[in-house]
């Protein structure tokens, strides 16, 4: 099955597609972590894109679509995908809708509050992409990943100036979506406001649901 995870920058939809995938064996696919490897890789995507994304601003579509494309083509995902930060555009949705469709639309929502809260103490880890928080979802050890080891680090973007270029993006370009995918009937609404755990098992049973659901 096909699943977008949508919401705000900090609504969790790293966090809670991760667990999705490990639950449904679902290849989870990040447009910003594949950038953000591009970026520590140093590869000409890397370069590319660095500046724009650390400022908070948008990929371009042409760039964002056609990497997409190209990934949602390869064998692991013939089955299904859980799509995090794609599309963030009305251009993106059309052009996932015409090559590859998707069946729903989890819409993560969380109020600013709770955006900006999460988004000032998120930790990244260097080596597997891990998300953690320092309060809310913080390592057994400060600093190092409880899977892999490697430092955690503060994103570029998730600093203050970075923030409010991404909301104001979030805000004229990627709200519209919600109309858009209202309009296809794919959307399904998710509280995300609540911690990790019960975020998860709410979504969790949703999910189980819609999948239930195409099977009957
Ligand atoms: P994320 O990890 O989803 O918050 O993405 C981090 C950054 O990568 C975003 O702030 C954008 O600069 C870029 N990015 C990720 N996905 C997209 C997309 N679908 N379209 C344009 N830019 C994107």
């Amino acid at each position: 099955m096909k699943f977008v995870f949508f919401g705000a920058p900090g609504a969790g939809k790293g966090t809670m597609a991760s667990r999705a995938s490990t639950a449904f064996g679902l290849p989870h696919i990040s447009t910003g972590e594949i950038f953000r490897g591009a970026m520590r890789e140093g590869t000409p995507l890397g370069l590319q894109v660095k500046a724009v994304i650390e400022s908070g601003g948008l990929v371009s579509d042409e760039l964002t679509i056609g990497l997409v494309r190209e990934r949602l083509a390869k064998d692991d995902a013939a089955g299904g995908w859980l799509l995090d930060g794609f599309p963030r555009t009305i251009a993106q949705a059309e052009a996932l809708a015409s090559f590859c469709p998707e069946d729903h639309v989890i819409d993560l929502q969380v109020s600013d509050a709770k955006v900006i809260e999460r988004l000032s103490g998120r930790r990244m880890c260097k080596g597997c992409g891990r998300i953690f928080h320092t309060r809310f979802m913080p390592p057994s050890k400060p600093g190092i990943c409880d899977d892999c080891g490697a430092a955690l680090y503060t994103r570029e973007d998730d600093r203050e100036e970075s923030v409010r270029v991404r909301l104001e993006n979030y805000r004229g370009q990627t709200m519209p979506l919600v109309d858009y995918y209202t309009a296809r009937g794919t959307l399904v609404s998710v509280d995300g406001e609540a911690d990790a755990d019960a975020v998860w098992a709410d979504l969790r049973a949703v999910m189980e649901g819609l999948i239930a659901a195409e099977k009957a």
